[in-house]
């Protein structure tokens, strides 16, 4: 395998799958089959899923919402996705652990890197929700956050869409994907990875970034043996 440990940024609204709203069991299963997959090859996983299937804080402060209350709102969303995930993997034979970064025992325990190290060195799949535990933040800049403090080799941001293109591919005919492509180029052309919070934080750490379509079963192990799916984002 490529790599000894890694960070997976899953998005809330993947989980939604074909549905408005809220969670599609369908999509949780195949992402816990390719978790168990990825898991059984030894490699260590710790997981970040947003929360945007259930509510988001900025289009909750469009409606008329106080902005820390729905990005607070929004955190806890990342929450009932982290154990919706939890559960899909236990029913698949997976151990795995919700640690959250805001204290709610008996929901999950406190967050913290040697919690997460020691259970991510035993075997355990841990799923880190509650974002930063801060507003203003995305869960982008939460799975950079603990991927570097995991020590990580690399965030997986497992996606609907297959890479980074020279230009949105849904509107551009001619938009070409990058197999491979530096932040400082990312930065020059103004493309989007992830938020600048959260890809500044992972520049400046080193952590490097695959960007793929976690929606095509068996993708996540085929990045894993390092295929050359997705695009990769380094120094
Ligand atoms: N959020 C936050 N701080 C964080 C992480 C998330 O306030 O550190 C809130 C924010 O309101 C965000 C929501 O949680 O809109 C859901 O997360 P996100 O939109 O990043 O989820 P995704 O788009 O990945 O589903």
């Amino acid at each position: 395998m490529k790599y000894r440990r890694i960070l997976l940024k899953l998005s809330g609204e993947s989980l939604q799958g074909s549905r408005q709203y809220g969670l599609s069991t369908e999509v949780l299963q195949s992402y816990a089959g390719q978790i168990r997959a990825a898991a059984a090859t030894g490699v260590e996983i710790g997981i970040v899923i947003g929360g945007g299937n259930i509510f988001r804080g900025l289009t909750g402060a469009k409606r008329g919402f106080d902005r820390v209350k729905g990005d607070q709102m929004g955190m806890l969303a990342t929450i009932v996705n982290s154990l919706a995930l939890q559960s899909a993997l236990e029913d698949n034979g997976v151990k795995a652990k919700v640690l959250t970064s805001i204290r709610m025992e008996p929901i999950g325990e406190y967050y913290s890197k040697s919690k997460a190290l020691e259970y991510l060195e035993s075997g355990t799949v841990v799923i880190i929700g509650g974002g930063t535990s801060n507003p203003y933040f995305s869960t982008d800049s939460a799975a950079a956050l603990r991927g570097i403090e995991i020590e990580a080799d690399v965030l997986l941001k497992g996606t609907r869409v297959d890479g980074v293109y020279t230009a949105d591919p849904e509107k551009d005919p001619h938009a070409a994907k990058f197999a491979e492509i530096t932040f400082d180029e990312v930065y020059a052309r103004n493309l989007k990875v992830m938020d600048l919070t959260a890809f500044t934080l992972c520049k400046e750490n080193g952590l490097e970034i695959v960007v793929f379509d976690m929606d095509t079963p068996g993708n996540l192990g085929r990045v894993l043996a390092g295929e050359p799916i997705g695009t990769l984002v380094k120094r």
